[in-house]
């Protein structure tokens, strides 16, 4: 909590504090809750979930007639939380089965981070004990295959990689197979993220892990979005949505934007968790997603 805490900007942070002082004014007329709506909406929350949220605030402050900071604090925190879906399962599901280890797809437009976040799983699931192979299917940036062994190497999981521009659904089933050969627990596929055409993009993903489903099934397919691209991520996602089945979002850059309210729009919009979250470039700077820790990181 601390380190997310201390990753989460400071605009970040002001979020959570803005809204608090806004609450704590004597008078909460129809300008202060304006203004605590375009904070929300600032920070990515989305026109329809700030509605319910100030229409809920507003509700339970009526009700509650006395506040106190320690109520309020109280009252924004749940009502956050209720937004970040607490209910929903962020369980990554890494464990192998018994006759082919756990595959993992990340998968996300280039430049969002799925490289680096690749990299980070590998090494979380290493430290747990996990062996781990990659896959570089990203064959279309020239440098993704050098930077994601570059993580095996510093990390210990071995990179199964192909030609330049080679075949990505090839080198995804080799990852998979060097995998089962090597009694690996898990595989991490790193794919590429061209979206110039919607069918190029789903001919490619759809094969990758067709092609991979013939070793055994595939357990995630982790969508990277990068927070700091707002309401475009927005678009991303859902188009990631139509070519493949999505299990979990990614959510980079958290560490450098105010706009960590996209949380609750992407799930929203495709209803599915966000599991983690990125907080910097290092090895180390990935996090579970929890909503509560999450809130307790903005409200402070
Ligand atoms: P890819 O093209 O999707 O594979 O993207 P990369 O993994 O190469 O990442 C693109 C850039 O974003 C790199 O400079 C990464 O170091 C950086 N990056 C990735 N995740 C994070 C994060 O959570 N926070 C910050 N600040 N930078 C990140």
């Amino acid at each position: 909590l601390v380190r997310l805490r201390s990753r989460l900007s400071r605009s970040q942070n002001s979020l959570g504090k803005g809204l608090l002082t806004l609450l704590s004014r004597e008078r909460l007329d129809e300008d202060t809750w304006e203004e605590i709506e375009e904070i929300l909406l600032t920070a990515d929350v989305g026109v329809a979930p700030t509605q319910e949220l100030v229409e809920r605030l507003r509700t339970r402050v009526r009700v509650l007639g006395t506040r106190t900071p320690d109520e309020l604090r109280a009252l924004l925190r749940e009502e956050l939380i209720t937004l970040l879906d607490p209910e929903l399962d962020r369980t990554l599901h890494t464990e192998s089965h018994e006759e082919s280890p756990a595959v993992l797809m990340v998968v996300g437009v280039n430049g969002t981070g799925k490289t680096t976040t690749t990299g980070k799983l590998a090494r979380v699931l290493v430290a747990d004990g996990h062996s781990v192979v990659l896959g570089a299917a990203d064959t279309f940036r020239a440098a993704a295959a050098d930077q994601l062994q570059t993580w095996g190497e510093r990390v210990g999981a071995r990179t199964v990689r192909g030609p330049e521009g080679g075949d990505p659904a090839s080198i995804a089933f080799d990852a998979v197979k060097e995998g089962i050969a090597e009694g690996a627990d898990a595989v991490l596929i790193d794919t590429a993220g061209r979206l110039h055409t919607k069918t190029g993009l789903m001919d490619e993903l759809g094969k990758v892990k067709r092609v991979v489903e013939k070793h055994g099934p595939v357990d995630e397919v982790l969508l990277v979005l990068d927070a700091t691209t707002g309401q475009n991520g927005l678009v991303q996602a859902r188009v990631f949505a139509e070519v493949v089945d999505i299990t979990g979002i990614v959510l980079t850059k958290l560490d450098g934007t105010a706009k960590g309210g996209i949380v609750v729009a992407v799930q929203r919009e495709l209803g599915v968790p966000v599991k983690l979250v990125g907080l910097g470039e290092g090895a180390d700077d990935m996090a579970p997603f929890e909503p509560g820790a999450f809130v307790d990181a903005l409200i402070g």
